[in-house]
């Protein structure tokens, strides 16, 4: 069973990656797909190109074999939809390994307004993380599980809220603070920092 974590990464951060982890021990998956997209539906389009951003993903998680960069998004053109990220994956992995779409509860909110929700939980499971400050959320009560097991038994279908370390931490603040002139060290690895100072990024 696969995790995978698609977002704009602009840039990636620890709220990003501690979470990811968490999401992959307590479900024992066997990796974690990282999937920078191209151009996001429902977001405004990023401040970094599709090469900068990969990049810095790539300098981020090289030394996790866990982690694993996907770039497939970045080399379709136009809107990055989830359902034809997983039906991509599919193709790669077969029909029937359980395949966990991840996603912070921000986004799990908008759910039901992405494009084809119905054939997305068709593909895959949903696994949403825990953001601070988020209220529970009522959607697709019928698919909940509280069991990690149960996961393994369908290809997707359900959806699991995991708990994960609680990390203030978003792209946008980051930004905000380099912006401004202020440092966004710690927030996110220094790998990544070297990358974003290096090409003077989000100034
Ligand atoms: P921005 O501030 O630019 O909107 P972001 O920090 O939310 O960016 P994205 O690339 O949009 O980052 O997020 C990718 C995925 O990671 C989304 O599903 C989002 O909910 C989740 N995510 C981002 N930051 C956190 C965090 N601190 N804790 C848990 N999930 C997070």
């Amino acid at each position: 069973m696969i995790g995978v974590l698609g977002g704009t990464f602009d840039p990636i951060h620890y709220g990003h990656l501690r979470t990811a982890l968490d999401v992959q021990q307590a479900l024992g998956l066997d990796e974690i797909r990282l999937v920078p997209l191209r151009d996001p539906p429902h977001r405004d389009a990023p401040l970094t190109t599709p090469r900068q951003r990969l990049e810095m993903v790539q300098a981020a998680v090289e030394s996790n074999p866990l982690f694993h960069v996907d770039d497939r998004e970045l080399r379709r053109d136009g809107k990055s939809y989830s359902v034809d990220t997983l039906r991509s994956l599919r193709q790669e992995l077969g029909d029937t390994l359980p395949i966990c779409l991840v996603m912070g509860s921000d986004a799990f909110r908008g759910f039901a307004d992405w494009h084809q929700p119905e054939n997305i939980l068709e593909l895959a499971h949903l696994v949403i993380m825990q953001r601070p400050g988020e209220a529970p959320i009522d959607l697709y009560r019928q698919r909940i599980t509280n069991d990690p097991a149960q996961l393994k038994t369908q290809r997707g279908g359900l959806i699991l809220f995991q708990a994960v370390t609680q990390l203030e931490i978003s792209a946008t603040g980051i930004r905000s603070l380099i912006a401004k002139g202020r440092s966004p060290r710690y927030l996110l690895p220094k790998r990544v920092l070297k990358i974003i100072e290096a090409q003077g990024l989000y100034r």
